[in-house]
């Protein structure tokens, strides 16, 4: 679906339609980033390293090293929402959904041959590309936590400025992944909505707001990886 609305976007642009990349990468750079507010995009992480990010507690600083990627990334994610509205399907890209706890930017809603398509952007390298399709294109549980919460929040509960109009409803939710190594290939997951992922997915959040609303550190449940890349795991007794 994203291949043929990126051909379809070459086909017909203009000179006049080209990428404002200033304009575009200011939308990131604007992010805040000491909000006091959990961050959806975050969604199934460890709940102690959430409820630690959103105190404030010092962490690691970043690693600059991979900055130039993560930039790269940002561009390419604004350059796609640009692709699907130049090519006519976009409903909003970089959408803001914020409640009293929590903030988000969902990537981009679109409606394209008659459906209304959520979608998330993930850029992987090669090997990442590799492996999820090997693995029977099993997504990284926390970016599905991550759509489903952006899904939630916008058809659910109706947070932020409403997207949708009276009646209308999300048809697909979907994860794009696109290979940095080469920038063409784009693997598409969609994700269903079942009944007991939405469930586990309010529930890891009810507890997270539950634990801070009482003030207490909730219990750490990362992933196998999540601890080596945790920018507190000098200082968590309950690193795995
Ligand atoms: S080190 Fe592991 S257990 Fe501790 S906060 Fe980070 S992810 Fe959670």
């Amino acid at each position: 679906m994203l291949t043929d609305i990126i051909k379809e976007y070459f086909h017909i642009r203009t000179v006049s339609g080209v990428f404002d990349f200033d304009l575009r990468i200011k939308i990131h750079v604007e992010y805040p980033f000491e909000d006091k507010k959990f961050r959806m995009s975050d969604a199934g992480r460890c709940r102690l390293y959430r409820y630690w990010k959103r105190q404030g507690k010092e962490m690691k600083p970043p690693d600059t090293s991979n900055m130039l990627t993560m930039e790269a990334g940002n561009v390419l994610h604004s350059w796609i929402g640009n692709a699907i509205e130049g090519a006519g399907y976009l409903i909003e890209s970089e959408g803001l959904l914020e409640d009293a706890d929590r903030v988000g930017h969902f990537d981009v809603l679109f409606e394209y041959e008659g459906k209304t398509i959520l979608a998330d952007l993930k850029t992987v390298n090669g090997k990442k590309m590799y492996y999820l399709k090997k693995n029977g294109n099993s997504p990284d549980l926390h970016h599905v936590y991550q759509l489903i919460s952006y899904w939630y929040a916008i058809e659910e509960e109706q947070i932020g400025d409403p997207i949708l109009n009276e009646g209308e409803h999300i048809d697909h939710t979907c994860i794009f992944y696109v290979n940095r190594d080469n920038w063409s290939e784009i693997h598409e997951v969609e994700i269903e909505r079942k009944p007991l992922l939405i469930s586990q997915i309010q529930d890891d959040w009810e507890i997270l707001l539950d634990a801070w609303k009482v003030n207490t550190e909730p219990k750490a449940n990362p992933e196998d990886w999540e601890c080596r890349f945790c920018p507190f795991k000098s200082i968590c007794t309950e690193r795995r």
